[in-house]
């Protein structure tokens, strides 16, 4: 007999496990007897049966979440009624391997359009992968060496085996998820605004500080990923040297995208607003001699102190040093120290005398007069380091060899110039610390989490419909959210949705696989009998 209440459906799934988790740990028991093992041996072979069991469970507790007896009929976006089909099956990968879920297929006459409502329920396609499982991939596919170590990596943590393609497939999902919740350059009055809410700390001084890397792309050879960073610092002072501050970057976040200088700016600029630009009281932008980092930094960041990194500022005078006395030469080192000491102590106009008088020796003196002509008011270092400042963009080198250089530069290869960005951008949100952000606005952008997001927001409306009003309330508190709050957000959401889980549908009104085949028989029935 099939159960039919929710009760009676609850009880047999827990029957049906008790008595599989009894006939599985009875086989080990023997197995067990039958010869010697080792520990492995046993962890290996117990976690891969529990996976089995595990799927089981959660196709079980899936097909609970289905209505004990279909409705007739359900509404369609058309606005007409879509009308009970049959039950059919739809396999989703899951973290724990392949399940099938049952569910009701309904099809509306008036717009001739499908549907299945436990799909949107459950919030997952059928024939694709889960939401959980896709966060894992994407995770992997943006940290380990290629998709097909993160395969492997993947097999050996849950016993899954899912394609390299789907690991890129998921990854690149994610980054061009994550692109496109960073601004767009016309969008001048969004940014604004939420920028108001999101700075969270206001930090004494922000730092900024941006570089580019290439990257080898199918459709255009060689290209320059752009890295932006926003961090704040701690002083201590040197151990070894007690004159000297040691100043070093903390709470580093990231922005990178594969664009022109105008856009990413305009992305730069709102990680710096989302990093309490508006409310810091000084902010130091750090670059190389590029020009369109000094550009950004005029259009974006006016008021902020603007500094040519001490090491490239360094190297252009120790090439200029080789260009006057040769490799070879001990004055090389002598004549660049002394005029690194002068560097370091704010005397560029010595520096560039200098370098004037050795003018004719070639190319670099040039390129070095040149780069100190240029950026002379970048280099004041002694007034820099009196005020405790860095000097070294170090941090946008790092940034570069962490996002891009470290994944996409790997021996070989060559990528598709969409993939490259979007890997890119996964773990720039990765190293940022906001993946459990970056994950819950994944949720948010695909399915019906908006109007959940509501109700958690007003816990007493009653109302199931989402006004314009109520839409733009859970779009500004996603847009103000700073990430601990978000975190906290988020935290509650799943914990309001799975109380309302509970009370609407009820882990117990499920329905088992038989009952609705029955069912999806009787309606073949009925217009067989139509038919005839
Ligand atoms: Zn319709």
């Amino acid at each position: 007999m099939n159960p039919t209440t929710d009760a009676a459906r609850t009880e047999h799934l827990v029957t049906t496990m008790s008595e599989r988790m009894t006939t599985l740990t009875r086989t080990l028991s023997s197995w067990m007897q039958e010869q010697e093992h080792s520990l492995a041996d046993v962890e290996h072979h117990v976690v891969r049966l529990l996976k089995e069991l595990g799927a089981s469970l959660v196709a079980g507790l899936c097909s609970l979440a289905a209505a004990a007896q279909p409705s007739p009929s359900v509404s369609c976006s058309c606005g007409h009624q879509a009308a009970y089909q049959r039950e059919r099956k739809a396999q989703v990968t899951t973290l724990l391997g392949p399940i099938s879920i049952w569910r009701s297929y309904y099809l509306c006459a008036a717009c001739a359009q499908g549907q299945h409502p436990l799909d949107a329920q459950l919030q997952f396609c059928a024939g694709s992968r889960s939401a959980a499982l896709d966060e894992l991939l994407a995770l992997l596919g943006a940290t380990q060496d290629s998709f097909v170590q993160a395969t492997t990596v993947l097999e050996r943590l849950t016993l899954v085996h899912v394609s390299a393609n789907s690991v890129r497939d998921a990854t690149e999902h994610l980054g061009v998820l994550l692109l496109e919740q960073q601004p767009q350059p016309q969008s001048e009055r969004a940014p604004r605004l939420s920028a108001r809410a999101t700075s969270t700390a206001s930090p004494r001084r922000l730092y900024i500080t941006m570089d580019g890397v290439l990257a080898h792309l199918h459709e255009r050879g060689w290209s320059e990923l752009k890295v932006g960073c926003c961090y704040h610092t701690r002083s201590r002072v040197d151990r070894k040297r007690p004159e000297r501050l040691e100043i070093r970057a903390q709470s580093a976040s990231y922005v990178t995208a594969l664009e022109e200088a105008r856009a990413f700016g305009w992305r730069l600029w709102q990680e710096a607003l989302r990093r309490g630009l508006l409310s810091s009281e000084e902010v130091v932008v750090l670059g190389d001699g590029a020009h369109w980092i000094w550009n950004i930094a005029e259009q974006h960041f006016p008021r902020a102190i603007q500094i040519v990194d001490w090491y490239h500022a360094s190297e252009y005078l120790w090439n200029a040093a080789s260009a006057i006395w040769g490799e070879a030469s001990s004055k090389r080192g002598e004549w660049a120290h002394d005029q690194l000491d002068l560097l370091w102590e704010g005397k560029v106009c010595e520096v560039l005398s200098e370098l004037e008088t050795w003018r004719e020796r070639g190319e670099a003196v040039l390129a070095a007069l040149s780069y100190y002509t240029e950026h002379q008011t970048r280099m004041d270092y002694a007034s820099y380091r009196a005020r405790g400042l860095q000097i070294g963009s170090g941090s946008a080198e790092s940034a570069c060899k962490q996002l891009v250089s470290a994944r996409l530069k790997q021996a070989g290869m060559i990528w598709d110039a969409s993939g490259a960005e979007a890997v890119a951008v996964v773990r720039a949100w990765l190293l940022s610390e906001r993946w459990e952000e970056a994950i819950a606005l994944r949720g948010v952008r695909r399915r019906g989490y908006r109007r959940k997001q509501v109700e958690v927001e007003q816990p007493r409306s009653e109302g199931r419909g989402q006004t314009g009003e109520q839409q733009s309330v859970v779009v500004e508190r996603q847009a103000e959210g700073s990430r601990q709050a978000l975190s906290a957000e988020v935290l509650a959401q799943v914990q309001a949705e799975l109380a309302q889980g509970r009370g609407k549908n009820g882990w117990g009104r499920a329905w088992r696989v038989q009952r609705q085949r029955q069912l999806a028989a009787q309606t073949e029935e009925r217009s067989q009998a139509i038919a005839a």
